[in-house]
This record gives C-alpha cells, structure tokens and sequence, in this order.
C-alpha cells in the first residue's frame, strides 16, 4: 500500500486534479454564478499556465514529493504520530485534520505579514473567481508552502496514506469551493458545517479588506469559527459584490501571466494586511 501510493502520487493527483476540474468547469459554464470581467480564455490561457509552471519548478525542487518526505519521516521514526506508533485508524484522520490547521494558520500569516501579503496578492487579485482562482498562487508562496508541509510532515510524522488524502482533498475542496456556481441555500447552510463552499470563501475574495480577512479556511470550515474570523456573506451580495484587490484591475497586472509573476515587486504594500488597516468614518458600517 505504501510503496503503491508512493510510486503512483502523481498519477493520482492528476487524475482527481483533471476528474474535478472537468466537473466543476462543466457546472460553471451551465450555471454560472457571476458574469466574469474578463474572458474565460484569457483566463484560462494565464491561470492554468502558472498552474502549469507551478507543477514543474515543484517537481524539479521537490522530485520525492510530500509523501517522499513523509516516508523518509517513517524510516527516521521521526515526528509524533511516528515516534508514538499511533494505530492508523487514528494517524489518519489526526493527521489530515493537523495539516489542514497548518494551511489555515499559513493563510492567516500570509495575510497578516506584508511581505508574504505581496506574494498572495497573486491569488487575491484575480477580477473573477472561477476553478482556476483555486490553483492560481505564486511561485514562490507556492515553494513556501512546499517547504512548510515539509517541516510540518516531519514533525509530526503522518501515514503516508494521510499525506495523499491530504492533498487530493485539499485541491479537490480548493477547486470546488472557488467554482462559480450556486448551491441551494439550505444545501450550502448545513455542507459548510463540514467543507469550505463556494459561498463561503468568496467572501474571502471580496475587494473589502474586513471581508478579505476572513474565510481562511480552504477545506475544513471549522478553524475560522473557532478562531472568530468567520464571516457569512459579503455585505453588496455573492452578485453585487466585487472580487479582487483595490487599485488591482490593469488586465496586464492581474490577468496575463508575465503581470502576475511582477505582481509580488510591485508598488507599496496596501491596507488589506491584517495589521495595517485603514479604518475610516465612511466605512463606519464596520464591526
Ligand atoms: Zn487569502
Ligand atoms: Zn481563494
């Protein structure tokens, strides 16, 4: 099981990747849940493409992969599930559920410190939010993102089955809950006790930065509840509202590929970093 896993990660990933890729994309072209700004081939053509160099300068940096690392971890009997030899029936879900805290807190971090803001910038300032928001980071918060699964496998040591699950699911439930659709309202209020819906992170996407900082959760709902940063809707609507960053809308910058591989080294750092918002009598509306 171990060594099939292993030596078939990335096949699996592709396979659930392209699997819910083509369903999500099939159900936003019938039902689309906003109009895009901008079209969807050019979306597509620029999304998918750092998608695409994403997968390479990760594969070529990290060629054994996370679950590579979390092998090497079981052989070392390294990091705490391994060095308590926990039973798997508790390994797993305790692990997928760990990670799943750590990309949590590593979202509300690269919210909260400028410099990493910059870099996330490039998932924030996407004008339309449609599946291919969901694999759009940059580069190097992608390599960062890398390097701290990599610490937080090592210390503490999840089955190698848990990494896999891990991280088909997190892409699955990224791809799902940036898809332009509608859910029912009753279906969307009882499946966001359990996963991110769509509805539930675009008001992460919001242009307004009280609603940006919140909804960090990407596959377990249940971090921002706990931690007070959940938020139901956006105030103008999942219709009226706009998605992006102020100041954000050249579609060279923010749109095209070479635009948003600048974005990071561009300009100053804005009011939407946790700890430098702007409060004003205007937006008095404010909690
Ligand atoms: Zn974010
Ligand atoms: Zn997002």
């Amino acid at each position: 099981m171990e060594a099939f896993v292993q030596d078939h990660e990335a096949s699996i990933r592709l396979s659930f990747f392209l699997g819910i890729f083509a369903v999500m994309a099939l159900w936003e072209l019938s039902a689309p849940r906003r109009a895009l700004t901008a079209s969807k081939a050019v979306r597509w053509i620029n999304n998918l493409g750092l998608v695409a160099l994403n997968t390479v300068i990760l594969r070529l940096l990290f060629p054994a992969a996370a679950v590579g690392i979390a092998a090497f971890a079981a052989d070392q009997g390294w990091g705490l599930l391994n060095y308590f030899q926990t039973p798997a029936w508790i390994a797993i879900p305790a692990a997928v559920i760990a990670m799943d805290f750590v990309i949590w807190l590593q979202h509300v971090t690269v919210h909260a410190i400028p410099l990493l803001w910059r870099l996330h910038r490039v998932h924030h300032a996407d004008p339309d939010y449609d599946v291919t928001t969901g694999a759009r980071f940059h580069p190097i918060e992608i390599i960062l993102s890398m390097l701290i699964k990599s610490a937080t496998i090592l210390l503490l040591g999840p089955p190698i089955v848990a990494v896999l699950i891990f991280e088909v699911l997190l892409n699955a439930t990224a791809m799902f809950n940036h898809g332009n659709v509608r859910l029912p309202t009753g279906i969307d209020r009882v499946l966001r006790w359990f996963v991110v819906t769509p509805d539930m992170h675009r008001v992460h996407h919001s242009v307004e930065d009280d609603e940006t900082n919140s909804n960090f959760g990407f596959n377990l709902p249940w971090w921002d509840r706990l931690f007070g940063t959940y938020r139901d809707q956006p105030r103008a609507g999942h219709e009226g509202m706009t998605i992006g960053i102020h100041g954000y809308r050249a579609p060279r910058e923010v749109s095209w590929l070479p635009g948003m591989l600048m974005l990071p080294f561009r300009g100053r750092i804005t009011g939407y970093v946790i700890n430098r918002r702007q409060w004003s009598e205007a937006q008095g509306i404010r909690e």
